[in-house]
């Protein structure tokens, strides 16, 4: 229907990243054309955990870009809703060294205008009386933060865009070329159309083989493959996305704290941090309870060496170290899913210009639901200013 059709932007990859770009282009009256190559996108974007933590983010330009994407989430949400909740975000330690990082974290956001709570080990039990007595050594709240369901969000706001901004989406479209011809980005698909853009974005994630192929640098870039989980619907016992001790270890924002480089760790934390495993706990809707993660790498394009298979050696792991944590009624997995996310190895976002029409913006990595939205309203900012 909209063959050969120049548009203002034309965007590659319906996940988040290329969903956000179309969204702050056609707030600005720009034309939009999306292309995605499955019938639904169902990549990393509708794979995750689902929470909006700007609290683990680098403490530059990423927890700000956070900030902002809550922001625009909240906005959003008032307009349509896209499943994002501000909830909260606890941080559970599990000794006195990830406590002293809590204590130090909560400065670190008093000084950037963040608020967040410091609570003792009982108080911390008391309002969560899941959680186990032996494991907490206290906790963090941060009120502002937001979980989102992962497998409804992106789909929405597509769908809130081609009913009132005017996008105009084709699934089932591969790019397999693109091009500056006259001037302007030439895109062309499987199916042999031809779309125009004055500008293209290429968000594609981590299929980086099959456009531009040359552009992407295997030493820049790698692929994470992460495990999750979700066990059977329970009664409602948690509120908010919950943290723990090996998150704390993990997440960039921690990296800031003055004891970050003095922490003791264990030969059993050290065991489960090989296989990249910290434990995060949230329930969604229908009380089932979302429990994630672990974390493994190869090189881009050599995704193929993951195999295809789940490993339920790390599954266990995980279950064994949630069962330390906290006491759920009914612990039986109902299912198991992998997701994969491309990541920048010298940055912390992937962006390239080539011949002054073709955007790529790829590997944002782990934190690509909490700081897309921001970050790509900069960057749309920028484009046309
Ligand atoms: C298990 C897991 C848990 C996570 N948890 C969180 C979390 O709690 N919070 C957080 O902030 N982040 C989280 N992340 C990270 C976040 O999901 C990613 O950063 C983000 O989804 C990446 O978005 P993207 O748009 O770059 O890629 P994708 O979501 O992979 O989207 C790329 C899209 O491009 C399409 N495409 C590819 N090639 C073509 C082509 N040639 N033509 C047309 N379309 C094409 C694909 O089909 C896909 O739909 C998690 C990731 C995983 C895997």
């Amino acid at each position: 229907m909209y063959k050969n059709r120049k548009y203002d932007l034309v965007i590659v990859g319906g996940g988040i990243i290329g969903t956000y770009c179309a969204y702050h282009a056609l707030r600005k009256g720009k034309s939009v054309l999306l292309l995605e190559k499955d019938a639904q996108p169902y990549e990393a974007s509708f794979r995750n955990f689902g929470q909006a933590v700007p609290s683990g983010q680098a403490l530059d330009s990423w927890f700000d870009y956070g900030r902002k994407s809550l922001k625009i989430y909240k906005d959003l949400q008032e307009e349509v809703d896209i499943s994002v909740v501000k909830n909260g975000s606890w941080y559970v330690a599990s000794d006195d060294q990830e406590m002293t990082l809590l204590e130090e974290m909560m400065q670190l956001f008093k000084d950037r205008d963040y608020t967040s709570r410091l609570y003792t080990a009982s108080e911390t039990v008391e309002i969560n009386p899941h959680f186990k007595k032996e494991y907490v050594k206290g906790g963090l709240f941060i009120p502002e933060e937001a979980s989102l369901n992962p497998l409804v969000m992106v789909h929405r706001v597509r769908e809130f865009m081609i009913k009132n901004l005017g996008l105009h989406y084709h699934n089932l479209c591969p790019v397999i070329a693109v091009e500056k011809k006259r001037g302007i980005a030439m895109i062309t698909t499987s199916k042999k159309q031809t779309f125009w853009g004055d500008q293209v974005i290429l968000a594609n994630g981590r299929d980086t083989q099959f456009l531009l192929p040359e552009h992407y640098p295997t030493a820049e870039l790698k692929i994470s493959k992460l495990q999750m989980m979700r066990l059977a619907p329970q009664k409602k016992i948690l509120k908010s996305n919950i943290l723990t001790g090996l998150t704390i270890r993990r997440y960039d924002s921690f990296k800031s704290c003055p004891s970050f480089s003095k922490i003791y760790t264990s030969s059993e934390q050290k065991q489960l941090q090989a296989k990249g495993i910290h434990i995060l706990f949230k329930q969604a809707d229908d009380g089932s309870i979302i429990l994630g993660d672990s974390h493994e790498y190869v090189p881009a394009g050599e995704q193929a060496n993951f195999g295809f298979e789940v490993s339920s050696e790390i599954n266990e792991m995980m279950l064994s170290e949630a069962k330390r944590i906290t006491s759920l009624e009914n612990w039986t997995v109902d299912s198991t899913w992998a997701g994969f996310y491309l990541q920048g190895t010298q940055s912390e976002v992937f962006t390239k210009v080539v011949d002054d029409v073709i955007h790529i913006i790829n590997g944002i990595g782990g934190k690509g639901m909490t700081t897309s939205p921001g970050f790509t309203a900069e960057y749309i900012q920028k484009l046309y200013s």
